[in-house]
């Protein structure tokens, strides 16, 4: 990898940044998909600039979470019984070519992340155990990286909305800086990499706040079209006093009601005894009082942050009851995102590529959350593909051209004038929004009246307050607001679209899985939001 300088503009200290920048790819978010992407076209020899909305190394999903990956080695049938493992597991919505590609892609990259220097554990054998990353020390890694790289870096620089030129071609990007009293910033690019996460509606599930929905919106207002969104009702358990949503130790849970009666769930299966328990307004209490007690100390040292909380407030989780919430987590650990249509991860909007938690995950993961496993694996992959990708669009193409334009349609959230003074607080249109997507009762046991009640709650504020938002003083906070209103008005409308139950997506009016509906569901549009089945997943892989 060729190193040149490393800069990092906008963030705390630095002091500096640039209004306007040239670049080859312009990549706007930095986890994990996003680094890769970065690494992966500074590779090439590309200039690349890395725009994102808090700080490149701490912000997003993975930095504060962690990943175990589907790192599967190249033995035997391992590989080839793994993807048809999943394909059942996703209901048939994957698609076996890009399954492959995924697991021999991740393979390779994290022997990457072993080269860098990333310190994996040993298991009892003396093997490094690379299946498994830990948040903190996997991006403080990739931030080193992408700057020995000569990769731009922009921190604290939310983009806000895409440039295309006069052929529809996306050139770049315009957004903020934060910490410099929100001063524009442009970056002209031969192509843009979208990484800029899933949506979790701000619910203060573990990392995602950041995760806002703002891609999605910013290429819908280019026309893109989505796909999964349906698959977005995932929450994550945690304390009640908390967020951390770390899930894998509930494998070993049995849960109990208000009364601390046990109730009939444990483990993993248990999860929609407890929703529906909590939906009913109960409180639940759990305890890991499955975890066989020669196992507990080594489960400490697999999850350090998920004891954390339970630590500090005192709780021995193997032996006490604590009380549990189940706190949204949306399409980060959901599955639907914006269509990915090339091996390149091409959206269908030219010059622009999707990686990560922002793309759909149907094709590797189907209707099953890939939290666990195949959403850190995708984001690395995707990452890679995309940020390879859009290098070669960018060196094909030549420098992007001076003129271009900020498309009309993408107004939504900058208060109508060009002061950006609304009179809607963006923090109400949360509220709104939040009120319809956070229930259990409305997002995860959903049905045909339901959702027909909360679009037309949604519909009403996408066309009144959303226009008329104010972004005088915090035009990121506005972007949000519109960005969220827009996710949630997309993935009802995918679910009104999806009479059945297909393991994410539960209907209580259509509580079983209807073979007829084995397609994915593309859905558009901002105004007039439509939705249309994809060709149906291929006959002969369900056959075989
Ligand atoms: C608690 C938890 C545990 C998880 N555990 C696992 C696991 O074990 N295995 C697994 O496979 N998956 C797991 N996941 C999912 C996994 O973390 C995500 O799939 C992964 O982080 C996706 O990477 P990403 O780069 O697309 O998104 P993120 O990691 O969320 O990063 C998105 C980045 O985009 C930035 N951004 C957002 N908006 C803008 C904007 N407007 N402009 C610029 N930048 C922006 C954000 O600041 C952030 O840095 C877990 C998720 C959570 C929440």
């Amino acid at each position: 990898m060729s190193r040149r300088r490393a800069t990092a503009l906008g963030g705390v200290g630095t002091g500096g940044g640039s209004d306007a920048l040239d670049a080859d790819v312009l990549v706007l978010g930095g986890g994990p998909a996003g680094t890769w992407a970065a690494l992966a076209a500074a590779t090439t020899g590309a200039r690349v600039v890395l725009a994102d909305k808090g700080f490149v190394g701490t912000s997003g999903a993975a930095a504060a979470g962690g990943n175990n990956l589907w790192y599967v080695p190249d033995e035997g049938d391992r590989r080839e019984r793994a993807v048809r493992a999943r394909e059942e597991r996703g209901a048939h919505l994957t698609d076996r070519t890009w399954l492959r590609r995924l697991v021999a892609e991740t393979w390779d990259r994290v022997g990457d992340l072993e080269a860098w220097g990333y310190p994996y554990p040993t298991d009892a054998a003396g093997r490094l155990r690379r299946s498994s990353l830990q948040g903190p020390e996997y991006m403080r890694l990739m931030r080193r990286q992408v700057l020995r790289a000569g990769v731009t870096v922009l921190d604290q620089s939310p983009a806000q909305r895409l440039v295309q030129d006069a052929d529809g071609v996306v050139v770049g990007a315009t957004g903020v800086h934060r910490q410099r009293g929100n001063a524009p910033w442009t970056v002209r690019a031969g192509a843009v990499v979208l990484a800029t996460g899933g949506c979790a509606f701000l619910s203060g599930a573990l990392g995602c706040n950041p995760d806002t929905g703002d891609g999605h919106l910013m290429a819908a207002e280019l026309g893109a079209e989505l796909s999964g969104m349906e698959f977005s009702s995932v929450y994550g358990m945690a304390p009640a006093f908390g967020a951390q949503t770390k899930g894998r130790m509930y494998q070993f849970a049995t849960y109990y009601d208000g009364d601390r009666n046990p109730v009939d769930a444990a483990g993993f299966s248990g999860r929609e005894v407890v929703a529906r328990t909590l939906a009913a307004g109960s409180p639940v209490y759990a305890r890991l009082d499955l975890a066989p007690p020669a196992l507990r100390e080594a489960l400490r040292w697999s999850q350090p942050n998920f004891f954390l909380p339970y630590d500090k407030a005192g709780i021995d989780v193997f032996t006490d009851l604590f009380e549990v919430r189940l706190v949204l987590e949306g399409t980060v650990r959901g599955t639907g995102g914006l269509a990915v249509v090339g091996d390149g991860c091409e959206t269908t909007v030219p010059g622009l590529y999707a990686a990560g938690d922002v793309a759909s995950r149907e094709l590797v993961t189907g209707a099953v959350s890939g939290g666990g496993s195949h959403n850190g694996a995708w984001a690395i992959s995707s990452g890679t593909w995309a940020g390879t990708a859009a290098a070669s669009f960018a060196r094909r193409r030549g420098p992007a051209p001076r003129a271009t334009t900020v498309p009309d349609e993408g107004r939504a959230g900058t208060g109508g004038s060009s002061s950006g003074r609304g009179t809607t607080v963006p923090r109400e249109v949360v509220r709104d929004v939040q009120a319809e997507v956070i229930p259990l009762e409305r997002n995860l046991f959903r049905t045909e009246h339901g959702l027909r009640g909360s679009l037309a709650r949604l519909d009403a504020p996408w066309a009144d307050a959303v226009p008329d938002l104010d972004a005088s003083a915090e035009p990121a906070k506005a972007r949000e607001a519109a960005a969220m209103v827009a996710h949630a008005r997309w993935m009802y409308r995918a679910a009104l679209a999806r009479p059945e139950s297909r393991v994410i997506h539960r209907r209580d009016d259509h509580p079983d899985l209807d073979e007829r509906l084995t397609h994915r569901i593309r859905v558009g549009g901002l105004d007039e939001v439509w939705t249309r089945p994809e060709v149906p997943v291929r006959e002969e892989e369900r056959a075989s």
